[in-house]
């Protein structure tokens, strides 16, 4: 698996090819709004990596994916969603095509704020 796929858009945008509107960066991970949210809060959260999808990760993706999951509810409330229990988040990884998977390099949605949302 190559580190960086010149067809992949996420892999643009984390290069800076494409702009996005940038949330959170490391060495490991970028992080940025949604061009279609669905939600008031709606950001995605991906791995500088080309990793496809979650099911191509490995015992040595764990520290990645773990910073990943420990890094979302930190960012969700800088980003304006309530506090736990009453606020909260929803957090969605599709893999594949049967589990809605559209762009091919792993990442995170965080959702949040106030409901209705766009898609329950
Ligand atoms: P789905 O589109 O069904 O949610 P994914 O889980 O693969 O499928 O999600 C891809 C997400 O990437 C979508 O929410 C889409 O709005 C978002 N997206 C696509 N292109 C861009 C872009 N250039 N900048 C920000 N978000 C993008």
């Amino acid at each position: 698996m190559s580190a960086h796929d010149p067809n992949c858009i996420f892999c643009k945008i984390i290069a800076g090819q494409i702009p996005s509107k940038k949330v959170y960066e490391d060495e490991d991970i970028y992080v940025f709004h949604d061009i279609h949210p669905w939600a008031p809060v709606h950001f995605l959260m991906v791995p500088r990596q080309h990793i496809p999808s979650l099911a191509q990760l490995t015992p040595e993706h764990e520290r990645l994916m773990g910073r990943m999951m420990v890094l979302a509810p930190k960012l969700a409330a800088e980003q304006g969603c309530n506090p736990y229990p009453d606020g909260g988040f929803r957090l969605v990884c599709n893999t594949g095509a049967e589990g809605g998977q559209e762009v091919h390099h792993l990442h995170l949605h965080v959702m949040g704020g106030p409901r209705p949302w766009l898609r329950g």
